[in-house]
């Protein structure tokens, strides 16, 4: 019988933290826990997974996902990067929070270049909860990097079955081990009984090439998030603009509708130079350009929710002002 001779995969695991990293007191403890597991026994609790592909593993971070800073996305880029130029490599796995997951993985697709698969996953439920979700999720997010049908894709993230664009996807649920989804969109393809299910690839620029290259070391931008709502009040602007802002980004109500105190908050914003985007509370949809974007000086941050409008935002501001070039990232991006 001949033998299948070729080599496994080299699959390089980032780990971050996060419940996926998490131990709780209890196996019917689901939520209060501490990241307690390092990212080498997490894979080894997976059976079989040399079968799979030959994992290497490197801890760079040991924290919940509430505690990623801008400078440790930078790091995190960079190390990346680093390793997709490795001939040797064959596809990266980053484990991290869920809380935040979506903005590391846009702030990925934003900065990286490579035709080599780059997946992030996490868990909902703590290494020692009853049906735990973190393993299958790891195992699987291994598969798909290792899978040619990830190739080209741009940064993907793979959670519950399921693996979807970063640029689309996002959290939308608190707890359920089903947490993550692209509400318009949808999910790219399925993982099932250890086969990677391609249904439909991204047309986005941005899972084709990055497009920000911030440096190691530079701070970004300072860009705040103002959270909309009936009876809202200056205090929120003024504060942020006296705080040095760079940028703001309203998640305004609707189809990007500002209250009167918002207007008015971005006007001030606007004429004290900081760049101001109208994203939306609302967790689906678009939020369409205004004629009264240009005179107002404001920008529409088209499908991308607050905190992914802020990624952007604080990437394009390392670039330029210009709030028509920037305009034109939302479209785009
Ligand atoms: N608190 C966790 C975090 O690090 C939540 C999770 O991972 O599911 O984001």
């Amino acid at each position: 019988m001949l033998r299948n001779m070729r080599k496994p995969p080299h699959i390089f695991l980032l780990g971050t933290g996060g419940t996926i990293a998490s131990t709780a007191p209890g196996a019917a403890t689901l939520t209060d826990y501490s990241v307690t597991e390092g990212v080498a026994s997490l894979v080894s609790a997976i059976p079989e997974i040399d079968r799979i592909a030959r994992v290497e593993c490197r801890q760079i971070f040991d924290l919940d996902s509430i505690d990623i800073t801008n400078d440790m996305l930078i790091r995190l880029a960079s190390e990346v990067a680093v390793l997709l130029a490795d001939p040797t490599v064959d596809g990266i796995v980053v484990t991290h929070g869920t809380d935040t997951l979506e903005e590391t993985a846009y702030f990925l697709s934003l900065t990286l270049r490579s035709n080599k698969p780059v997946v992030l996953v996490g868990a909902m439920r703590p290494s020692s909860a009853l049906s735990q979700d973190g393993a299958l999720n790891l195992r699987n997010a291994i598969l798909l990097a290792s899978s040619r049908e990830a190739r080209g894709l741009g940064v993907l993230v793979a959670l519950n079955d399921r693996f979807f664009a970063a640029r689309f996807v996002s959290k939308m649920n608190t707890t359920r081990v089903d947490a993550f989804d692209a509400p318009d969109q949808g999910s790219l393809g399925l993982i099932a009984d250890g086969h990677i299910l391609l249904y439909q690839t991204p047309v986005s620029a941005v899972s084709k090439s990055a497009h920000f290259d911030p440096q190691p070391g530079a701070a970004l931008p300072l860009v705040d998030i103002i959270y909309d709502h009936q009876s809202a009040r200056l205090h929120a602007y003024l504060a942020s603009i006296e705080a040095g802002a760079n940028g703001i980004v309203v998640a305004a109500c609707g189809n990007g509708s500002l209250t009167p105190n918002a207007r008015e908050g971005l006007k001030r914003a606007v004429k004290c130079g900081v760049v101001c985007v109208r994203s939306s509370r609302v967790p689906a949809g678009v939020v369409t350009h205004s004629t009264r974007d240009e005179p107002a000086g404001l920008i529409a941050s088209n499908t991308l929710n607050p905190q992914k409008s802020r990624i952007l935002l604080m990437l394009a501001l390392t670039r330029t002002t210009d709030r028509s070039q920037i305009q034109g990232y939302f479209d785009r991006y």
